[in-house]
C-alpha cells in the first residue's frame, strides 16, 4: 500500500490550532492584552466594535518589535518567552506557548503596527487567514497596535456560532476586568462603539476595583492580608451586608492571573458562615502568590483552572485569614463561638492530617411536630398578600372558565364544610383548603383530594401573568413615593437597559440608566420595596446565564426570573383567602400541571388511594 500520512499544511494546522485558542471574540482580547503587558506596557487600549465581531483593537506603548521579531511573531510556537522546558517552572509571563498570533492570524484580518524604542521606523504587517499580504515601514510611536477584524471570516460555522453582539461584549468585558484587576498599576482605556466605556488612571488595587464597579465598593471592602511559607494573600472581602443573591463579583487571581476554583471558593464560603444567609454569595477580589513551581498553569490556553500542589493548605489559610479579617474589621461578631484553634496556625498545616467533619444530630428533632410560629404572627407572603394578592388579581381576568378543568373541580359540599369550618362563609361558599407543612395546600375535589405545591403553583401563576404583561404591555405598577437609589456598575446598567422595555411592562419605572446610582421610582404590585434590589440582581444575573446556554426568548426569561423571585416559598404560611386564590388561579392557567421550571405544580388522590389504605 502506498503511503498515506501527509502533514497539513501550515494555515490549515493552524485553523485547527485557533479552534483551540480562540473561542470567541473575548478570546482574542485577553490574548491581545496579555501580550501588552509582556511587553511591559504601561498604557493599553482596547477598542472593539459590535461585540468584537467586527473589530478589536489593542494599542500599547510596551517594548514593540523589531522587522524580523514582527513577522516571526506570526509564527506557530514563535515566543520570546521561554527557551527551554525548563523555563515552563518558573514563568513570570502571561504567554509562553507562541500560538496565540499564528492562532488568531489564521482566523482572521490582523493589522499589526509596532516600534521599539530605538527604531527610527517602525513595522506595518498585514496578514489575513495566515497570509501575509502587505509589509511597509511607517512612522508610529513607540509600543505595537494590533487589530483584528472579521474573526471568523473564513471559518463560518464558527462564525454563526458567536451569540448576539452584547453577549460576546459581556465576554469582553469580563475578561478586561479580570486582566484590568490584577495590573491597576497600568493605565487601561476601552472604547466600544466608538464611546469610552472605561476609563482606569493608574491607581492602586482598591481604587481600580472602584475605578471597575462603581464608587460604591469602596466602603465595601475589607482587606485581607497575610502571608506564610505555602501563600501570600491580599485582597480584599465585601462586607457581609452586601453578599448578593446572585453570583457577581468573585475573583481569585494566582500569580497574577485569574483563575477559577470551586474548592477556594467554599474556603470563602466558609469563613462568611454565620455571617450571610447560606443562599447569598460573598463578594472577594483575592489574589494569591504562590512558588511558579507550586502550581501548574502548564494547561489549555483558555482554561482558568489551576492545579496548586498545596490546595488544602491554602484553603485552611484562605478561610482563618479572611476570617481574621472580618472579626479585625468588626464586622464579625468578635466572639467566635465555633472558635476552632487549628485554624489560627495556618503555618503548622503541612503536619497536619484531615481533621473527620463532625456531625451533630439532634435527637429531639420531630419532623411531625408543628414548627414554631414566627413571633410577628405573620410571614413575609403575607404582608405581601394583606395588599397585593387581591389587587393583583383586579388586574385580571375574572371570568376565568372553571369549567375547563371540570376533573378537577373544587368540591364544594357545604354539609361537610360546615362542620370543620364553621368560622367563615367564604370558605364555605367555595370550597375548603388547608396548608400542610406551610408547603402544600390540600383541597377536595370531587374525586378524591388534591395536593398543590405552593412555591411551584404560584411560580406558574406569576409566569404566566408575567409573561403577559410583558407582551401585552399592561403590567400595573406601584409608584413609590421616595425613589429608591441602587446603585449599578456598568454592566449590570447595560443588562439593565437591555431588558428595561420588559421591565416597564410588568410594572417597573426606572430615571435615568446613564448615572451610577439608578433612580427606581415604580414596581411591580407585588414586589416589596425591601426586596426590589435583590429581584433586580438576580434579574440581571438571571438573564446574564440565562441567555449563554439556550435559546430563550426574553420576554420568558423575564416572566421566569420574576416569577421565581416573587413566588411564595415554602415555608410561608398563606391564609385562607391566600390559598383559594391560589388554587383557583393555578386552574386558570394555561399549563397548571407544571412550574415554569418543569416540576410537578399539584397531585391528586383519588378516593380509591384512600379506600385502599383502609382495606
Ligand atoms: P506568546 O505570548 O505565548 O509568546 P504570542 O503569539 O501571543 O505568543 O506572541 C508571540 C510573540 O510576539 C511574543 O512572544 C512577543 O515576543 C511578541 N509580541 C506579541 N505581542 C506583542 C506586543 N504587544 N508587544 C511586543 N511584543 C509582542
Ligand atoms: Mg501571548
Amino acid at each position: 500500500m502506498a503511503d498515506i500520512i501527509k502533514l497539513l499544511p501550515d494555515h490549515v494546522a493552524n485553523q485547527i490550532a485557533a479552534g483551540e485558542v480562540v473561542q470567541r471574540p473575548a478570546s482574542v482580547v485577553k490574548e491581545l492584552l496579555e501580550n501588552s503587558i509582556d511587553a511591559n506596557a504601561t498604557l493599553i487600549k482596547l477598542i472593539v466594535k459590535d461585540g468584537g465581531k467586527a473589530l478589536i483593537q489593542v494599542v500599547d506603548n510596551g517594548l514593540g518589535m523589531s522587522e524580523t521579531d514582527a513577522r516571526l511573531s506570526f509564527e506557530r510556537h514563535a515566543t520570546s518567552k521561554i527557551s527551554s522546558a525548563q523555563d515552563l517552572f518558573n514563568l513570570e509571563t502571561k504567554g509562553f506557548r507562541g500560538e496565540a498570533l499564528a492562532s488568531i492570524a489564521a482566523i482572521a484580518h490582523v493589522d499589526m503596527q509596532t516600534k521599539t524604542e530605538n527604531a527610527e521606523i517602525g513595522v506595518h504587517l498585514k496578514i489575513e487567514g495566515s497570509k501575509v499580504k502587505c509589509q511597509e515601514v511607517v512612522a508610529a510611536p513607540k509600543g505595537t497596535s494590533i487589530s483584528v477584524k472579521n474573526l471568523f471570516f473564513n471559518i463560518p460555522a464558527r462564525r454563526n456560532f458567536l451569540k448576539s453582539n452584547q453577549v460576546e461584549l459581556r465576554h469582553i468585558t469580563d475578561e478586561f476586568h479580570r486582566v484590568a484587576l490584577v495590573h491597576p498599576n497600568i493605565e487601561f482605556h476601552f472604547y466600544n462603539n466608538g464611546s469610552e466605556t472605561f476609563n482606569l488612571p493608574k491607581a492602586n488595587h482598591r481604587q481600580r476595583i472602584s475605578h471597575i464597579f462603581g464608587s460604591k465598593m469602596t466602603n465595601r471592602l475589607v482587606p485581607v492580608s497575610e502571608e506564610t511559607e505555602v501563600v501570600k494573600v491580599t485582597g480584599f472581602v465585601c462586607k457581609p451586608e452586601f453578599a448578593k443573591k446572585s453570583r457577581g463579583e468573585q475573583f481569585f487571581f494566582a500569580n497574577n492571573r485569574f483563575i477559577k476554583s470551586p474548592y477556594l471558593h467554599h474556603a470563602v464560603v466558609a469563613a462568611f458562615e454565620g455571617l450571610i444567609k447560606s443562599d447569598l454569595y460573598p463578594g472577594y477580589f483575592l489574589y494569591l502568590d504562590v512558588d511558579p513551581s507550586s502550581i501548574d498553569i502548564n494547561i489549555h490556553p483558555t482554561k482558568t483552572e489551576v492545579k496548586f500542589d498545596d490546595e488544602n493548605t491554602i484553603y485552611a489559610i484562605l478561610r482563618s485569614t479572611i476570617k481574621h479579617s472580618l472579626g479585625q474589621f468588626n464586622v464579625a461578631p468578635v466572639l467566635d463561638f465555633e472558635h476552632d484553634p487549628n485554624l489560627d496556625t495556618p503555618y503548622a498545616y503541612k503536619e497536619k492530617g484531615a481533621v473527620i467533619p463532625k456531625v451533630t444530630v439532634d435527637a429531639a428533632f420531630n419532623p411531625f411536630q408543628e414548627v414554631a410560629k414566627s413571633p410577628s404572627g405573620k410571614s413575609s407572603y403575607q404582608k405581601v398578600s394583606s395588599k397585593g394578592w387581591e389587587n393583583l388579581y383586579d388586574g385580571l381576568d375574572k371570568n376565568i372558565d372553571t369549567d375547563n378543568f371540570s376533573s378537577l373541580e373544587i368540591e364544594s359540599d357545604t354539609a361537610v364544610q360546615g362542620t370543620i369550618y364553621s368560622d367563615s362563609e367564604e370558605e364555605t361558599q367555595t370550597g375548603i383548603t388547608f396548608q400542610l407543612r406551610r408547603k402544600y395546600i390540600v383541597s377536595t375535589i370531587k374525586s378524591g383530594m388534591l395536593v398543590i405545591h405552593q412555591n411551584r403553583a404560584h411560580e406558574r401563576i406569576l409566569f404566566e401573568k408575567f409573561l403577559g404583561e410583558i407582551t401585552v404591555k399592561e403590567g400595573i405598577s406601584q409608584q413609590l413615593l421616595f425613589p429608591l437609589e441602587l446603585s449599578f456598575n456598568k454592566q449590570e446598567r447595560a443588562i439593565l437597559k437591555e431588558i428595561q422595555e420588559s421591565l416597564i411592562n410588568v410594572g417597573f419605572a426606572f430615571e435615568s440608566l446613564e448615572k451610577e446610582t439608578v433612580k427606581v421610582t415604580g414596581v411591580p404590585l407585588l414586589l416589596s420595596e425591601s426586596g426590589i434590589g435583590t429581584v433586580l440582581d438576580r434579574m440581571i444575573a438571571d438573564y446574564k446565564e440565562g441567555f449563554e446556554g439556550r435559546s430563550i426568548s426574553q420576554a420568558e426569561l423575564l416572566a421566569k426570573g420574576l416569577a421565581r423571585n416573587l413566588a411564595v416559598k415554602s415555608g410561608e404560611v398563606l391564609d385562607q383567602e391566600s390559598q383559594l386564590a391560589l388554587v383557583n388561579d393555578l386552574f386558570g392557567c394555561k399549563e397548571p400541571s407544571l412550574s415554569p421550571f418543569q416540576k410537578m405544580t399539584y397531585t391528586t388522590i383519588s378516593e380509591g388511594d384512600i379506600e385502599k389504605k383502609f382495606n
